[in-house]
């Protein structure tokens, strides 16, 4: 059993993905990326469906060119979740995704070039509702504010962002996203804690090229969570150099240990120690595989020895305490049976149907 946090979240205009809303008091949202080619729009689609089983909730994909642009279509008519099509430079792209009825496209106006391009695709996002994210990334800033403020600095990437900001506003276009993205975690934190202080347009997080799974979830904790922490960000994005699934499946961990969103069933398991008598590693990694795809919010304690089992895990909703050759099973911090070691597995699941 969990219990929301009591993070204060900083208030942001709310903007409409398709039908997900941000900003404003919704729900933090999760994002991912498509790693296939998205000509292959069957691979796209396996893909996308696949992350949206592991709870992604908005997902983007690379558009190229045009080829690319006119099958989103396709794509998003195949999916259900919302589709944001991320396009560098390219005024045609932008206009081809957004008549092909995508949810957000990715751009910077800055880069569109002459002044009718950009109210060409301002005018069409407009016409259909589709927000546009303006994203900054270190490794792109303007040349002139990179000189002002020698290298890539937080304050350089919000001068970058409030200079696209302008673009849009001038033009009366309000429907905006904005994401700050540095691989280094102090830059992307300090970046978005500026940023916050200057518009209240949603922002997204990221610690962008975060690495392999393995560093790549702590780097991108430590950044994600200064923020959350302080009320900041209103969509993540967990970037790896692996299976996107992966990353959704971290950006969960990250808003439940925070408290700030519910999803699905959390292992509480102990390190175990001298006076474990179980495979305790071996009970909690089948339990872990056997509840993956548990969308209640339960909560399951793996605790290696009845001394401090069913105490220290005493806000689970079930949990199995080891002992010799056997497991104490427990449920709403009472002890309802005990079972030989082979039997712990499936008393478990079967108690959790229960749940
Ligand atoms: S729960 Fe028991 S076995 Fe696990 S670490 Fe604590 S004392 Fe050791």
């Amino acid at each position: 059993m969990t219990h929301l946090s009591q993070i204060k979240r900083r208030h942001t205009k709310v903007v409409k993905i398709g039908r997900v809303k941000i900003g404003g008091s919704n729900p933090i949202a999760i994002q991912s990326m498509c790693k296939t080619d998205t000509h292959d729009v069957d691979a796209t689609i396996n893909q996308i469906k696949n992350l949206e089983r592991a709870g992604c909730e908005i997902i983007r994909v690379a558009v190229l060119d045009m080829a690319a642009a006119r099958v989103l279509g396709r794509i998003k008519q195949a999916i259900s979740l919302p589709l944001v099509a991320d396009i560098h430079f390219d005024f045609r792209l932008a206009l081809e995704a957004i008549k092909q009825g995508v949810d957000k496209i990715r751009i910077n106006p800055g880069n569109i070039g002459a002044r009718d391009r950009v109210e060409a695709v301002v005018k069409a996002a407009r016409a259909k509702h589709v927000p546009i994210r303006i994203g900054v990334n270190s490794g792109s800033i303007p040349a002139d504010i990179l000189k002002k403020n020698n290298g890539p600095t937080p304050a350089g990437m919000v001068e970058a962002a409030l200079r696209e900001i302008k673009i849009l506003e001038e033009l009366d276009f309000h429907d905006i996203v904005i994401s700050l993205k540095a691989t280094d975690v102090l830059t992307m934190t300090q970046a978005h804690r500026l940023l916050s202080r200057k518009v209240d347009y949603p922002q997204h997080l990221g610690v962008t090229e975060a690495g392999l799974p393995w560093t790549g979830t702590i780097k991108s904790t430590a950044g994600l969570a200064i923020l959350l922490n302080e009320g900041i960000g209103d969509t993540i994005r967990v970037s790896l150099t692996g299976d996107p699934v992966e990353e959704v499946r971290v950006a969960w961990e990250i808003l439940k240990s925070l408290r700030l969103r519910e999803h699905g069933r959390t292992i509480i398991s102990c390190p175990t120690c001298g006076r474990t008598q179980i495979d305790l590693i071996g009970l909690a990694k089948k339990i872990d595989a056997a509840t993956a795809r548990i969308t209640k919010p339960i909560t399951i304690a793996v605790m290696g020895c009845p001394v401090n089992g069913p105490g220290e895990a005493r806000e689970a909703d079930i949990g199995v305490a080891g002992t010799i050759g056997q497991g104490i099973i427990f449920k709403k911090g009472k002890i309802i049976a005990t079972v030989p070691e082979a039997e712990i597995l499936p008393r478990l699941l079967k108690e959790i149907e229960t749940l």
